[in-house]
């Protein structure tokens, strides 16, 4: 069951970061936004909507390396592939889930007046 859920994130994550691409929202996720240094640990600016670094965001929406290599991997996966080379644990899935939510909101602002997108978001 619980492989089951993970694998709709999976798929969720995967459209997700398709329909960012083709809007033209592609995340930066390699290095950070400000200083440009490689990305250990990211943080989203509420300001820039962008990832930085420990040194120059300190914001409450983070996610570790692990899920910054897993976007990553993303970008450069085919969707036949991707049930089969993720391995996403509760935290990054809920990392990762938490970025794109407001990543989302901040570059597609017309996704604010969506109560079902909201919604969707507070009850998983
Ligand atoms: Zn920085």
């Amino acid at each position: 069951m619980l492989q089951k859920v993970i694998i709709l994130f999976i798929i969720l994550f995967f459209f997700n970061i398709q329909l960012l691409i083709f809007l033209g929202y592609k995340p930066l996720i390699a290095n950070c936004y400000r200083c440009n240094q490689k990305l250990e640990n990211g943080f989203l600016n509420g300001t820039s909507g962008q990832l930085e670094c420990s040194r120059c965001c300190s914001s409450k929406i983070k996610i570790n390396s692990l899920s910054i290599k897993l976007i990553h991997k993303f970008f450069n996966t085919h969707i036949d592939k991707i049930d089969t080379l993720f391995n996403l644990n509760q935290q990054s899935l809920n990392d990762i889930k938490k970025y794109f939510f407001h990543y989302i909101l901040y570059h597609i602002q017309n996704m604010r007046k969506s109560k079902a997108y909201i919604n969707y978001h507070k009850r998983t």
